[in-house]
């Protein structure tokens, strides 16, 4: 950091004079920020939030609006599915691994249902009906859906039910969710200080009591009595923090409002805060889950590397991670045909051809790349068997020629956007600071900084570095909550 915009801490003794004052102040007004407000107001603490943007909303309001819930919600059973909170905890702790947040993972599975319901109080909206295929967002407004609890292997560690339930809406569903939210904070007396950013925190003997923050061009001092709540989202938008923490993320497409620099780490950072899984990214392949599960994925050398009906999440972290996202869809004419037009997004295929040979060489894959792998797979796909990647019968089927590729470097848009993803992929990061499962941000001793709270894409979550889509807005809103109780209780 500059010296122009220091992070280090200041001491109140160095304040001059403190320009607010409130019983808890939260930092961010995403979809974590206004759980934590909601919480904080109702257990009767005065609440004062600041937000760098002109209005409430944080990548939480541009999301697909998925959230991560089960164990038996309203929802779940009326689309006639029995769930509970050991096997959504099982799925998790697979999926999220290894070495996801038991902790955590085990209490928001438990409290899953009262989550939704809290949600629904707020007025968030969920439409019970399930749409069952490959999708990133769903293109009706149908509530639920599966995120990969069907597929190989976590089908054999948990009993699967679908658990993306997604807030109701014409396209991406996190404008409602941030609509929703807001209008119930608006109706509490919480005050919101809009474009205001928060810089650096003040201390006091070892406890942290405020922030300094800028607004249009001034600085002001806010102190908080019971405790401050970091809720400012993640790093991808920090090009400097991206190259020290997650280089495999450095020059792809950023999923975000653009506004993720990491100052909420660096500042608790400067006050002792540790941090973990910096590293883990999710990366939202460019692809169309639909035409893959239909087809398969492939990588340099034509090989398969995992069954293509899991999350598509953990398709891009392994494209990434162990490709370099150099990887291609393959299909045939049929595969294309069956996913309907307004889920294909605009992709076509860059390459067409009428034999293996002929796609392997266009795509400059090694001769026989293709012809071997595809060769394999229709092979077992006849007898209705994947034994290699245990992809589930329900989508195997011999491909046939006319055959076709897509380049996966090539990038996406989503309708919703209309912007074409760089590199292959967009993404965000999962790591950030240590937190209690109270929201006490906890320093390189393990110990809680006193005053200090956190939740939300700031903070180290339910993930180590797995992720399923639903579990940023599942676990900043229940995570936000429990930090917005924990400052209002605070001395
Ligand atoms: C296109 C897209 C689709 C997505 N789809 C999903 C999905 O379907 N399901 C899911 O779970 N996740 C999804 N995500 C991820 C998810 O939206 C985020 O991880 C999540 O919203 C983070 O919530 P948050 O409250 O921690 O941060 P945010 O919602 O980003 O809020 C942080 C707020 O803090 C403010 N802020 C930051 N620093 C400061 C500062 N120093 N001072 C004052 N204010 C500050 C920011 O301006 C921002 O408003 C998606 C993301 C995108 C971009």
């Amino acid at each position: 950091m500059s010296a122009r915009n220091p992070v280090a801490p200041l001491e109140a003794g160095d304040v001059e004079h403190f320009d607010h004052g409130t019983d808890v102040l939260i930092v961010g007004y995403g979809c974590a920020g206004a759980a934590a407000a909601l919480e904080a107001t109702a257990a009767g603490a005065e609440v004062v939030i600041l937000e760098k943007a002109s209005g409430g909303g944080g990548s939480s309001a541009l999301s697909g609006g998925e959230m991560y819930l089960g164990g038996g919600t309203e929802i779940q059973r009326a689309c006639g599915f029995e769930d509970t909170a050991q096997d959504m905890e099982a799925f998790l702790l697979a999926a999220l691994g290894p070495d996801a947040d038991k902790e955590k993972v085990g209490l928001y599975s438990r409290a899953s249902v009262d989550h939704h319901r809290w949600l629904v109080d707020h007025g968030v909206p969920f439409k019970p009906s399930l749409w069952s295929s490959p999708t990133w967002v769903p293109p009706t407004d149908d509530g639920l859906m599966w995120m990969g609890e069907n597929s190989y292997p976590f089908a054999e560690l948990a009993k699967p039910a679908p658990r993306g339930h997604r807030v109701t809406s014409d396209g991406f569903g996190g404008k409602v969710l941030m609509q929703k939210l807001t209008e119930a904070v608006a109706a509490t007396d919480a005050a919101v200080h809009t474009d205001t950013y928060a810089t650096r925190l003040i201390v006091e003997g070892g406890r942290v009591v405020g922030v300094v923050a800028r607004q249009y061009g001034k600085t002001y001092a806010y102190r908080a009595r019971r405790g401050v709540v970091l809720t400012t989202g993640g790093f991808a938008d920090n090009a400097e923090m991206v190259a020290q923490h997650a280089p495999q993320l450095v020059g792809l497409g950023v999923n975000s409002d653009g506004g993720d620099d990491g100052r909420g780490i660096v500042m608790a950072q400067a006050v002792g805060a540790a941090v973990k899984h910096m590293s883990a990214g999710q990366v939202g392949i460019s692809l169309i889950p639909g035409m893959m599960v239909r087809g398969m994925i492939v990588n340099s050398v034509g090989q398969r590397f995992i069954n293509e009906d899991v999350y598509p999440g953990l398709v891009g972290q392994a494209a990434l991670y162990r490709h370099g996202l150099k990887v291609w869809v393959i299909l045939d004419e049929q595969a294309y045909e069956e996913v309907p037009v307004d889920e294909r997004w605009g992709v076509q295929p860059h390459f067409v051809a009428e034999t293996l040979e002929d796609l392997e060489q266009q795509i400059g894959m090694p001769p026989g790349a293709l012809v071997t792998t595809v060769g394999e797979y229709n092979r077992h796909a006849a007898e209705g068997e994947d034994p290699y990647f245990h992809k589930s019968a329900t989508w195997l089927r011999p491909l046939q020629s006319p055959f076709a590729a897509i380049d996966v470097q090539r990038g996406i848009a989503p309708p919703e956007y209309g912007e074409a993803g760089r590199g292959g992929a967009e993404v965000f990061t999962i790591g950030g600071l240590c937190t209690t499962v109270d929201g006490h941000v906890l320093d390189l001793d393990g110990d809680p900084i006193p005053g200090l709270y956190g939740a939300g894409r700031a903070t180290s979550g339910l993930h180590s570095w797995g992720y399923i889509s639903g579990t940023s807005l599942g676990d900043g809103t229940f995570f936000g909550r429990r930090a917005g109780v924990a400052a209002a209780g605070a001395d």
